[in-house]
């Protein structure tokens, strides 16, 4: 969109993160391999030493704990922010067993930092990508190695630079191969007439996490994104 914001009702004020804000999707999983893990801390170090605060989908296992639990570590807990829905807090890490009387989030936020309990998954997704947008330039999204969901997460942002829902950076960070299909994906598809050459640069590719960041300040948003106006009803 024009203005590069998103509409929230103020029934869904979050938390407000300092700087520019990082969304990092990535597995519930670890990974068959640590180098995955040491991705995820490797990407926390350097948004640390970056000043770069986190948005993420709020668990507390696989590469989404690690990443927030390391930079809580570094940062502190209010450079971290998860927002999940209420049908995934059951399959958190919790501080106490949840009862009817005592409220969520039972998330440790000494551990994981703030975590917002929200309605669904696209509402999560919203506040997530609003966070991105408006903590402004150096921050975006971020995809580390996962599984559908990560996937899925990655290729709705894409889709969202494409049409001119948002102008953040979309960057993967690609873990010995692991997202080599979907750049020869991305390739197949312009060469196939379904992207156009211009829009295959929406998501770039990082080797490295200090990459990462690299990427994330340098990024220039392509020419052949929709000029759509999203404001209007
Ligand atoms: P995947 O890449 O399939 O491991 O999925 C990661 C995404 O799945 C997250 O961003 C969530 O949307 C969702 N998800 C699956 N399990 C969890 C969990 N335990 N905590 C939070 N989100 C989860």
């Amino acid at each position: 969109m024009a203005s590069n914001t998103m509409a929230l009702t103020p029934a869904e004020a979050i938390p407000k993160l300092k700087g520019p804000v990082v969304c990092v999707f990535c597995g519930a999983n670890p990974g068959s391999s640590p180098t995955h893990l040491a991705a995820a801390r490797a990407l926390a170090h350097i948004m640390a030493a970056s000043n770069l605060s986190l948005v993420y989908g709020g668990g507390t296992v696989g590469l989404m704990g690690e990443v927030a639990r390391t930079l809580v570590s570094l940062s502190g807990p209010a450079s971290v922010l998860g927002i999940i829905p209420a049908a995934l807090v059951k399959y958190e890490q919790q501080t106490q067993d949840p009862s009817p009387t005592s409220p969520t989030p039972l998330i440790d936020s000494t551990i994981f930092g703030q975590t917002v309990v929200v309605k669904d998954m696209h509402t999560r997704k919203r506040l997530m990508a609003t966070a991105v947008v408006d903590g402004g330039p150096g921050g975006g999204f971020v995809a580390l190695s996962g599984g559908y969901g990560t996937l899925e997460e990655l290729m709705e942002v894409t889709t969202w630079n494409q049409l001119g829902i948002h102008a953040m950076p979309v960057v993967i960070y690609n873990v010995e191969g692991f997202w080599d299909g979907l750049v020869g994906w991305v390739q197949k598809a312009v060469g196939e007439g379904f992207i156009k050459r211009d829009c295959a640069g929406i998501v770039v590719e990082a080797l490295s996490a200090e990459e990462v960041v690299v990427c994330l300040k340098e990024y220039v948003n392509v020419e052949g994104r929709f000029g759509l106006n999203w404001e209007e009803n």
